[in-house]
This record gives C-alpha cells, sequence and structure tokens, in this order.
C-alpha cells in the first residue's frame, strides 16, 4: 500500500512521515513516497485562488498520471494580518524561489516595524487534498495561530519558522522539535484529520 504524496520539498516530507508514520489501510503498512521518489515528473500550474484549491490542482494533475494510485497534495503558507494576509498562497514565491529564508523573514520583520501585541498575528494555513483510487476527492484545512517574533529564533523547521511565535509567544516554531511542531501545526492538524477519514474510508468500504 502507497501514498504519493505531490511535493517535492524534502523538508515537508519528513513532517509529513513523522505525522503519518504507523497508517495501516486495508490491513496493510502505507509507504509515502514523494514525486521525486517516484521518478514523476510534472509541471503543475498552481492558479487556484486559495490553499484548497491549489492542493486539489496538485492532486487531480498526479492523480491523473498515475491513475489507481492514492496521491496526496498539500498546500500550505504563512498569512500575516498586518500586511493583507501576505504572503498567503504565494508564500513559497514570496521575494522569488532562490531569497533565503533568512532575506525573506528579515523583510517580513522590516515591514511589521511599529506593530505591537495583537497587531503581530499570523497563521499557517494548510490544506490537504487526496484522491483515493476510485478517483473521490477528500480534503482537509486547518491552521495554525501565532505571531511575528521581533527576531528570528531558532534553527529547527524551515521556512518562516524562525520568525513564527506560537502561544503564548515565547518561542518559535523553530525553536520546537519536530514531534512538538507537529502536534500543533497547521499540517499536522490538516494531515491528522486525512489520517482518520482515510482510515474510516477503508475500514468501512470493507465491511
Ligand atoms: P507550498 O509548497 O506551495 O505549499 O508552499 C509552502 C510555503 O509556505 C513554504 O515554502 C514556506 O514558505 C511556507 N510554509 C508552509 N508551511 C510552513 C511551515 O510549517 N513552516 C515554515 N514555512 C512554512
Amino acid at each position: 500500500m502507497e501514498i504519493i504524496f505531490a511535493t517535492g520539498n524534502q523538508d515537508k516530507m519528513v513532517e509529513i512521515r513523522q505525522i503519518l508514520q504507523g497508517l495501516k489501510l486495508n490491513g496493510e503498512a502505507v509507504e509515502i513516497y514523494s514525486l521525486k521518489e517516484k521518478g514523476i515528473k510534472a509541471n503543475i500550474i498552481e492558479d487556484g485562488t486559495t490553499f484548497l484549491e491549489n492542493a486539489v490542482i496538485k492532486a487531480t494533475q498526479i492523480a491523473k498520471l498515475v491513475p489507481g494510485a492514492l496521491v496526496m497534495a498539500d498546500d500550505s503558507g504563512l498569512e500575516v494580518d498586518y500586511i493583507n494576509k501576505e504572503p498567503g498562497i504565494y508564500s513559497a514565491r514570496y521575494m522569488g524561489e532562490d531569497t533565503s529564508y533568512d532575506i525573506k523573514n528579515n523583510n517580513i520583520i522590516e515591514r511589521l516595524k511599529g506593530a505591537e501585541g495583537e497587531e503581530r498575528s499570523a497563521r499557517y494555513v494548510c490544506a490537504i487534498a487526496t484522491v483515493l483510487p476510485n478517483g473521490e476527492l477528500i480534503s482537509s484545512v486547518e491552521t495554525m495561530e501565532g505571531r511575528i517574533a521581533k527576531k528570528q529564533c531558532g534553527v529547527n523547521g524551515f521556512g518562516f519558522d524562525p520568525i513564527f511565535l506560537v502561544p503564548p509567544y515565547e518561542v518559535t516554531a523553530a525553536e520546537l522539535t519536530e514531534e512538538g511542531k507537529n502536534a500543533i501545526s497547521h499540517r499536522g492538524k490538516a494531515l491528522r484529520a486525512t489520517r482518520k477519514m482515510l482510515e474510516e474510508y477503508y475500514e468501512n468500504s470493507n465491511k
């Protein structure tokens, strides 16, 4: 039993494997593969207007390439309220894909100069879309609320984690352990919800 996860992002694969570990469907252990690991090359244009639309676009396009497979895709990003929910669905491309997160994170800190307390509110959003072998689609969207820090802290995680303060706003997501972040993160919540739906679906289809 296998799941093809439509991402090229190895950092995400680490989190995804940790969150879905031990998953069994039809009584069989499930292995999770990235597109790269499966040798699948696809040029997907993510032109949706929401995280969910983009996750559905990725999952359905990959599912067309591998009919009968169980395909999952996610779309995620950071919404910073003070700057009109930027970077939002453009998070991966914010300031250009080749710009370092050190520069991107400092840029966001700079754009929030003068903002205090609740004005610094932000959230990570994660949408997961799954195409089942029979073509049915299931999905889940979850968030993790936080605030933007005034300086970068921590070396764990990836992306905007060094500036994303988690409640009660004393540490950033980059100061959490992998397990600590997954327990509260947008991706952790959306994947656990998906896992539950999958388990229920396979259980019912075997009745
Ligand atoms: P995607 O690969 O199109 O879903 O883009 C996700 C982008 O959102 C990443 O490249 C990061 O910039 C940001 N992002 C999403 N989730 C996280 C997270 O858990 N930590 C840090 N950055 C994240």
